[in-house]
């Protein structure tokens, strides 16, 4: 196996790798499975107990190739069995610094500290707050940003998703088996999914409200009763009475343990790499949906994750870092 030339007497096994990956999702397993079959030792840090990122807390994906429809947290722990044949995940244990020392890295984590000469860095993004009065306040009593695993909470209940991208409406589709009602509601003044959800949302006629602002979400104290909005287009003040709303509006890349060893990062705060995932700190790469310009979807994190790790090793033999 190549070591890097490191005398296997003077590794520590436990916490010393060619190659630390930060981030157990698609990209990371797809990277882990390449580093391994390289030859390159390598480990997996994740924060969460269960590891599987965003595949994990899909309700149902229908676009990943060999799979027709795969409930995400099935298809995750495939990636999870397939990954583990080659290598390691240690799960609980959240990177919170990167620094230089000689020729490795010093992957700093809130457990202990590990070394790799080179880090793939598959982080993904976590949800959008909506920053509106009553989000922190019903968060956990009727406010939800993840339908896959609050869902069921809501049986029989009325609720809203708002946020009218994919995963808005994949959740609206997902939660429309479980609830009373669910509805949309969209700031924008068109639908921004893909037409294959808008035909299944038209079908199950679950209502898309666009143009709307949501203002403010209303509880009796011990939890959510509905929400407000402006509807932009009358200017109308309007609410609704719900028990439950999930909210999908976007993304923050995860990211700031890397702002210390200045890897490049755009105004959001992803990752800025090149077409081969080479970020601007030598012996570190990205991958997934934590890039800049990510499509974000399994597909292309399984991607970027196998091209990264291939351009991580031909660097390597060509002796860029
Ligand atoms: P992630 O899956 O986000 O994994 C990143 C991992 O890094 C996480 O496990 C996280 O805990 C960990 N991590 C973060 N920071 C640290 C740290 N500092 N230390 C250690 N670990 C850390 N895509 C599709 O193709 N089809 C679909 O049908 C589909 N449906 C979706 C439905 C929903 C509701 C959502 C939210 C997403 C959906 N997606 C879908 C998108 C898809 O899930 C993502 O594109 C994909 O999971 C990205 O993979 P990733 O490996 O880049 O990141």
């Amino acid at each position: 196996m190549m070591q890097f030339n490191i005398n296997p007497n003077e590794r520590n096994y436990e916490t010393d790798y060619d190659v630390i990956i930060i981030g157990a999702g698609a990209a990371g397993y797809s990277a882990g499975i390449y580093i391994k079959r390289s030859g390159l030792s390598v480990a997996i840090l994740e924060k969460e107990a269960v590891p599987g990122g965003n595949t994990a807390v899909s309700p149902l994906v229908e676009n990943y190739l060999g799979y027709k429809a795969m409930v995400g947290a099935d298809l995750a722990q495939d990636f999870q069995k397939h990954y583990e044949e080659y290598g390691k995940i240690i799960t609980e244990i959240e990177v919170r610094d990167i620094k230089k020392d000689g020729n490795k890295f010093k992957i700093i984590t809130d457990k202990s500290e590990f070394t790799a000469r080179a880090i793939i860095v598959t982080t993904g993004t976590s949800h959008r707050k909506m920053n509106v009065k009553g989000e922190d306040e019903y968060y956990g009593k009727g406010i939800s940003y993840c339908s896959t695993c609050d869902g069921y909470l809501f049986k029989g209940k009325n609720v809203a998703v708002i946020g009218g991208g994919n995963s808005g409406a994949i959740s609206a589709l997902y939660l429309d088996n479980i609830v009373n009602s669910v509805s949309i509601i969209a700031h924008s003044k068109i639908k921004k999914c893909e037409e294959a959800y808008i035909e299944a949302i038209d079908q199950k006629k679950i209502p898309f409200i666009l143009n709307a602002e949501t203002m403010e979400f209303t509880g009796n104290g011990k939890s959510l009763t509905g929400l407000k909005y402006r509807d932009l287009t009358t200017k109308e003040e309007k609410s609704l009475n719900l028990e439950g709303v999930f909210v999908y509006i976007g993304v923050i890349p995860q990211t700031e343990f890397l702002k210390n060893i200045g890897v490049k990062l755009d105004s959001h705060g992803f990752i800025v790499a090149d077409e081969k995932g080479r970020t601007n700190i030598s012996g570190i790469y990205g991958a997934g949906d934590v890039l800049a310009g990510s499509e974000e979807q399994i597909a292309t994190a399984v991607g970027d994750g196998s091209r990264a790790a291939i351009t991580l090793y031909t660097d390597l033999i060509n002796k860029k870092f």
